[in-house]
């Protein structure tokens, strides 16, 4: 499956921490602008009062929520189909954040 989260193989990560990422179950999530077998990783922000989990990162350019089956770390870079921009994670207040790499 073509997760968002770009170049972050198993073995690589064990020598960087050795704390094993969570990963996460991805359901559908209505989410119809993309072909179907994306749609679980990407899903609609809902403005004021919703949270991201530890594995979504909110795409600054289309406020589209960019799901991974695995826990996101600063760092990270994630592909957002649906505008086609890479990000790279980042925190901002405790958050994590994305932003554009250009
Ligand atoms: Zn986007």
């Amino acid at each position: 499956m073509n997760d968002p989260l770009l170049g972050a193989d198993e073995s690589q990560e064990q020598e960087r921490s050795p704390e094993i990422r969570r990963r996460f179950e991805l359901a559908e999530t209505g989410f119809n602008e993309i072909p179907r077998k994306y749609r679980k990783f990407y899903r609609k922000w809902q403005g004021e009062g919703d949270t991201l989990a530890p594995n979504e990162v909110l795409c600054p350019v289309c406020m589209i929520v960019v799901r991974s089956s695995r826990e996101l770390r600063v760092g990270d870079r994630v592909y957002c189909m649906p505008c086609m921009s890479r990000l790279m994670v980042a925190e901002e207040q405790g958050m994590l954040v994305a932003k554009v790499v250009y």
